[in-house]
């Protein structure tokens, strides 16, 4: 089926964006762009300080100057005045006014003491009053200057001071001027093209450069996948390695775990499938060569016939115990969820289990008794919990000497029973205690088989305790016997069971508490 290509775009871009080496380009992205942006902005603001501040400062420096020639001709006191002198020095002071504000297009205004205008480069405020902060400021003898962006000016004011024949200097007047920025404007107009220019160079170098090392960074992770890719495919089964980061080595180490796991596992199943195979042959050649002779003589008196037919009886018995117990075995493997767990009393358990085998152990003349040191109840799976008697009662009638004896003692503390089940056998050298409970393996293998052992009791149990959450224990002296003790808790707990448990003691705490 084909997805249509809307679709396959998203699933693309959801991929992408969730790969590491796109999200350290994106993030090499973002903080470069940001980083140039301000940059720009940062060196275009002090610039554009620094501008204005210089064209104040020069047109301040040429009013001061206008200053000092209004204050040398007597402007303020001759303005009203039509002598020619008068005129002609009035007229050069306007001119220069007039030049001052052509260059800097702007305006400029002279204000007299009572706040009226008493000229105006555009000519239309003369005669007004003009009362602003700016212009109260500087009679008061303060510069001030302002900067309005928005509306493009600078506008500033100019005390007029005049020296009195006491040495004292008073504020006769203000220049408030205001001039255009259309020069600054410009400037940074042109210098904001090329410091944009420039950006773009720098996020296009950022782009190739994140790139570039978003893949040398992510090379390492690129070479763990390879390496696990193949050992999936099955070209490889070493353990692998990747040292270039901590994070490798860790994701390594726990796949080589892993790997090391799996091939322990394999290794463990081939062995199992070859040992079953062959646990299963040995009675079918001995069937075959039963029936061969049989049938390759001629004449075969009858009771040879029944000897070989009881023979072979015997072998079909001995490949039913093996099948019975690997479907046991098998049904062990299952999980904990599977157990059928009941409030059992487990003396009640042991006795019938005892009675069952009692003619068994007559044959050999084994005396079996039972100790209940005190009544166990337990939650346990009753099936189960027989398996493991029947199985440790068996072998300890099974390893036995003629006329010899087992004992099963059953005792409890608050939290454990345990069950203990000696005999006077054998016994079980010292070598081979730790490999009892593995699949097929007989510690005396002719007489286990002649006995007719499968080699799988032992680890059938070891499983049914471990899924009671308990623990099996042996000890045994050749010659002179063996004492098998299981350790079983009264009250099975499953994983959700126990957290379940867990909040019900606390909610029984809680209430406890606020009873109190
Ligand atoms: P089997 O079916 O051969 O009895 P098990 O798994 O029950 O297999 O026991 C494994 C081996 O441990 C036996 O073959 C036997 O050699 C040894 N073993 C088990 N129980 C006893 C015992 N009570 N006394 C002596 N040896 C024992």
């Amino acid at each position: 089926m084909r997805l249509p290509n809307y679709v396959r775009d998203n699933f693309k871009r959801i991929i992408y964006v969730r790969s590491f080496r796109a999200r350290i380009c994106l993030l090499a992205l973002v903080v470069g762009v940001l980083t140039s942006a301000l940059m720009r902005h940062a060196i275009m603001q002090t610039y554009e300080n620094r501008a204005v501040k210089q064209r104040t400062e020069t047109v301040q420096n040429q009013l001061l100057i206008v200053a000092k020639h209004l204050i040398s001709n007597n402007y303020f006191s001759t303005y009203r005045l039509q002598e020619p002198s008068v005129i002609a020095s009035r007229q050069g002071i306007n001119a220069e006014l007039e030049t001052i504000s052509n260059l800097y297009e702007g305006r400029i205004m002279i204000i007299g003491k009572n706040c009226k205008v008493i000229r105006d480069t555009y000519g239309i405020s003369e005669g007004k009053t003009i009362i602003s902060a700016e212009v109260i400021k500087c009679f008061h003898g303060e510069n001030t200057a302002r900067y309005d962006s928005e509306n493009g000016y600078i506008e500033m004011t100019i005390p007029i001071a005049s020296t009195g024949t006491d040495g004292k200097s008073s504020v006769v007047g203000v220049m408030l001027a205001s001039v255009s920025d259309e020069t600054i404007v410009s400037m940074m107009d042109q210098m904001n093209r090329n410091a944009l220019m420039l950006e773009i160079l720098m996020i296009l170098g950022i782009i190739v450069a994140s790139v570039v090392f978003s893949g040398v960074l992510t090379k390492p992770f690129k070479k763990v996948y390879d390496e696990i890719l193949k050992v999936k495919e099955g070209t490889s089964e070493r353990a692998i390695s990747v040292p270039d980061y901590v994070e490798t080595v860790h994701i390594v180490d726990a796949f080589n775990d892993l790997l090391g796991r799996m091939n322990a596992l394999n290794d463990s199943r081939q062995e199992f499938v070859a040992n079953v195979s062959h646990e299963l042959r040995t009675p079918m050649a001995s069937l075959k060569v039963l029936a061969d002779s049989l049938l390759t003589q001629p004449d075969v008196p009858a009771e040879l016939y029944r000897e070989f037919m009881t023979d072979m009886v015997s072998e079909i018995d001995r490949e039913n115990r093996i099948i019975t117990d690997l479907l046991a075995l098998v049904k062990m493997d299952k999980t904990t969820q599977d157990l059928n767990i009941v409030a059992l009393n487990v003396n009640d358990l042991a006795e019938l289990t005892l009675k069952r085998l009692r003619p068994i152990a007559r044959k050999k003349d084994v005396e079996i008794t039972f100790e209940s040191v005190r009544p166990v109840i337990a939650e346990v799976d009753e099936v189960k919990m027989t398996l493991i008697m029947t199985n440790l009662v068996e072998n300890a009638i099974k390893y036995n000497k003629e006329h010899g004896w087992v004992k099963v003692v059953l005792d409890a503390d608050h939290q454990y029973f345990t069950l203990e089940v000696s005999d006077s056998g054998v016994g079980i050298p010292e070598k081979d205690l730790p490999h009892v409970y593995e699949r097929f393996y007989r510690a005396d293998k002719s007489h286990s088989r002649e006995i007719g052992g499968t080699g799988l009791g032992l680890s059938i149990t070891k499983s049914a305790v471990l899924m009671h959450k308990g623990s099996i224990t042996v000890t045994s002296t050749v010659g002179e016997g063996s004492c098998f003790t299981v350790k079983i808790p009264l009250n099975h707990v499953s994983g959700r069971g126990r957290a379940e448990r867990v909040k019900k003691i606390e909610s029984e705490d809680l209430t406890k508490s606020e009873e109190a």
